[in-house]
């Protein structure tokens, strides 16, 4: 399989134009007939009116190709069931996903006149949700003045890249205790500056200070217990009993 195969816009324009090699937008994309460059955000539609307006004879071509290639609509409950175990065959989805609890939300709420979107909205899509998360924590966490961050590390050996957690715990308003998953920050590197700086920046995106945090809970990784030198408060140790 090469590489990028797993990613097959449905678009037509991705049988035309060169499919982009990364998902930061915005992308540069030539058009490979007359070698016109244009700005892709995102939306198909700069490029899809490009591609009608100037080069009608293969648009008109590429759609009743892929009008061809459709098979005919799947109806049975089974015929299905076979499409999406090649979606997963073909996209490396983990079995697993079968159980996704969101997956199964989207599927049984989906309307019916539901349209595919592209994984550049995909992406634009998560990024909101992240974003009008982080406000809202942003809201609740106005008038807090102490709180505890409780953190720990993830790496994802294959993609070679680590990320950290922030959970923020603290008394409320009625001295209700109150433990609250902030965000996922990816650090470069697994030294007590890196992670430092990601949860650093993580506390200012909710409206919070490293000196307004009384502890940090952890594990005994050597860069947390430094990290926790460094922003001189206490580190409460939990240890893993298993061990
Ligand atoms: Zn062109």
């Amino acid at each position: 399989m090469s590489p990028g195969s797993s990613l097959k816009p449905r678009s037509v324009v991705w049988k035309f134009y060169p499919i982009p090699s990364n998902n930061t937008l915005p992308i540069n994309i030539q058009c490979p007939s007359c070698a016109t460059s244009m700005k892709f955000r995102g939306s198909t539609t700069g490029i899809l009116n490009h591609l009608i307006k100037f080069h009608n004879e293969e648009y008109n071509s590429l759609v009743s190709k892929q009008k061809n290639s459709y098979e005919s609509p799947v109806q049975s409950n089974e015929n299905a069931q076979i499409e999406l175990a090649k979606a997963f065959a073909t996209g490396g989805i983990a079995f697993r996903f079968a159980e996704n609890y969101e997956f199964k939300k989207f599927v049984q709420t989906k309307a019916s006149d539901f349209r595919m979107p592209s994984r550049f909205k995909i992406r634009a899509l998560i990024g909101e949700l992240k974003e009008n998360y982080t406000n809202n924590l942003k809201g609740k966490f106005k008038s807090l003045k102490k709180f505890t961050v409780i953190t720990d590390g993830y790496s994802d050996i294959r993609r070679n890249y680590s990320f950290y957690s922030l959970h923020v715990a603290y008394i409320d308003d009625n001295f209700d205790r109150k433990l609250v998953f902030c965000s996922l920050q990816t650090v470069n590197r697994g030294d007590a500056d890196s992670i430092g700086a990601a949860l650093n920046e993580a506390l200012e995106d909710i409206g919070l200070r490293f000196s307004q945090c009384t502890n940090i809970t952890c594990d005994g990784g050597s860069s947390l217990t430094l990290l926790a030198q460094k922003q001189g408060t206490d580190r409460l140790l939990f240890f893993n009993l298993n061990n």
